[in-house]
């Protein structure tokens, strides 16, 4: 059973994630927004989808001219099982810290290190009076990709013979003995004539 994914592009609410920096209070500023794939500009292809709005929740801080974004980054994708190839369905929750510098930031590696960022990737640079969220987003999403996504962790996948879904019924392909190989030779060279 596979659910219809929404089609991100009906929902009409459009949530900017450009934030302007002098609206951001001393205290920080709380985020909590959804945004479509389609606003990430994630890269949808036909069979990875995002059944549901990517969510942004935590915090925007300034300090002088740099900002920090610190909290988690959430969602569902869904993606072919690496081994079913049937639609298996994805959590993701990445809790994430960036920084956002000044264009006039002359070394943003230094000044990464200055604040313990390790990562330089974590940098993005706002243009002085705004800052976009997007492309931290986009990355962290992209970096929450399952590398091998599985509709379960036993999905038992394809027969190699038959091409049946093992997860569904076996078939009788299993039971013959012998190298599934050489079966697989024998039956397109007696079944199926060129
Ligand atoms: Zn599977
Ligand atoms: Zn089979």
């Amino acid at each position: 059973m596979r659910a219809e994914p929404v089609a991100l592009s009906q929902q009409g609410s459009v949530v900017a994630l450009a934030v302007d920096i002098p609206r951001i209070p001393d205290g920080g500023l709380p985020l909590d927004v959804e945004v479509g794939a389609e606003e990430l500009r994630l890269p949808q292809a036909a069979e990875v989808t995002f059944p549901i709005p990517v969510r942004i929740l935590g915090r925007l801080t300034r300090v002088a001219e740099q900002v920090y974004f610190q909290g988690a980054i959430s969602g569902t994708m869904s993606a072919p099982c690496s081994r079913c190839v049937e639609s298996a369905a994805h959590d993701f929750e990445v809790e994430t810290q960036v920084m956002f510098l000044p264009p006039s930031a002359a070394d943003p590696h230094e000044d990464a290190e200055a604040v313990g960022l390790e990562d330089e990737s974590d940098i993005y640079v706002h243009d002085g009076m705004k800052l976009d969220l997007a492309p931290p987003v986009y990355d962290q999403v992209v970096l929450a990709f399952p590398v091998q996504p599985l509709c379960r962790p036993d999905c038992a996948g394809l027969c190699q013979i038959c091409g049946g879904n093992l997860n569904e019924a076996s078939c009788a392909c299993r039971t013959e003995s012998g190298d599934p190989r050489f079966t697989l030779l024998k039956n397109l060279s007696f079944s199926k004539p060129l």
